[in-house]
């Protein structure tokens, strides 16, 4: 398994990543993932997504899902896809579960890094805030309180959380709805409101929400995740690897920054 060359830490490769994506970005959004960090997780990882794709299959030994979530940025689909990732991490047992948008680079030693200062059989939730604020929710006649972890950068939940969480799954996008909040909020709702967890936040989670550009080939290994906004040219300082066209997305100057001696940074 690839993940052992990662790390000597074997219950850290006992963990289970899902990508969410739609097949509008497979293309310009997937592939880039294949070709760098997924490489190095291949078995771990899966992509959520709403179409099937022959190519994307086979590249990924099968890690595409296809759900009958909608193809489109509304509340809905994208907590009918949350939903689908977490049904998948149930049916995965694993130590740790990780989302992560299509846009996110993975920095998966730097993960390791994180999640090896924590113990997956207590109850962690783990990412990044993008705003400072507590959101409010009304429930049941109640208002609730809660902060969430941004889906766009990526987190993480460990085994004994996701137990507690597993009553909920089924129910998810009808909670999402009731309140009115998107995915990850609906989460962030779930854990820290009903379960009463407390996110732990770790700056080193980055969305296309934060300016990329202050990262570059100095910081790039104490970053856990990445990403980058075409619409608004928000990317990591780095300049891409080859042609620009060859590299839109950067990932593949990341990658070969942190680990050069991979395949695709040796020609
Ligand atoms: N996404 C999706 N359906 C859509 C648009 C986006 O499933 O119609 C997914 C996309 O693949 C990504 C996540 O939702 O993993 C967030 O999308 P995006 O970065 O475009 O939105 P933002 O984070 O700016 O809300």
């Amino acid at each position: 398994d690839q993940c052992q060359q990662l790390t000597q830490n074997k219950e850290l490769c006992n963990i289970s990543i899902t990508v969410k994506t739609t097949n509008s970005n497979h293309q310009k959004k997937v592939i880039p993932i294949i070709q760098t960090w997924f490489s190095q997780l291949a078995s771990q990882v899966y992509f959520i997504t709403d179409r099937e794709d022959r190519t994307i299959s086979r590249l990924t030994h099968n890690h595409l899902i296809d759900t009958k979530c909608g193809s489109n940025h509304y509340r809905e689909s994208l907590s009918c896809k949350l939903e689908e990732e977490l049904r998948h991490f149930g049916r995965n047992p694993s130590n740790w579960y990780c989302h992560f948008d299509d846009d996110n680079y993975l920095n998966v030693n730097r993960l390791f890094d994180v999640l090896k200062n924590y113990d997956f059989r207590n109850d962690w939730y783990i990412g990044k805030k993008s705003i400072n604020h507590k959101l409010s929710a009304i429930y049941k006649n109640k208002v609730h309180y809660f902060s969430f972890a941004t889906g766009g950068a990526g987190f993480c939940l460990s085994k004994s959380l996701f137990n507690k969480i597993s009553t909920y799954i089924e129910d998810f996008v009808n909670i999402s709805n009731s309140i009115g909040l998107p995915d990850d909020c609906s989460l962030g709702f779930i854990i820290e409101s009903l379960i009463g967890v407390n996110l732990t936040e770790i700056h080193d989670f980055h969305s296309h929400l934060e300016y990329l550009g202050s990262f570059n080939s100095n910081n790039l290994k104490n970053q856990v995740s990445l990403s980058y906004k075409f619409e608004t040219n928000n990317f990591v300082n780095i300049s891409a690897f080859k042609n620009s066209d060859e590299d839109p997305t950067k990932f593949k100057a990341i990658h070969c920054n942190l680990y050069s001696k991979q395949s695709i940074c040796l020609n």
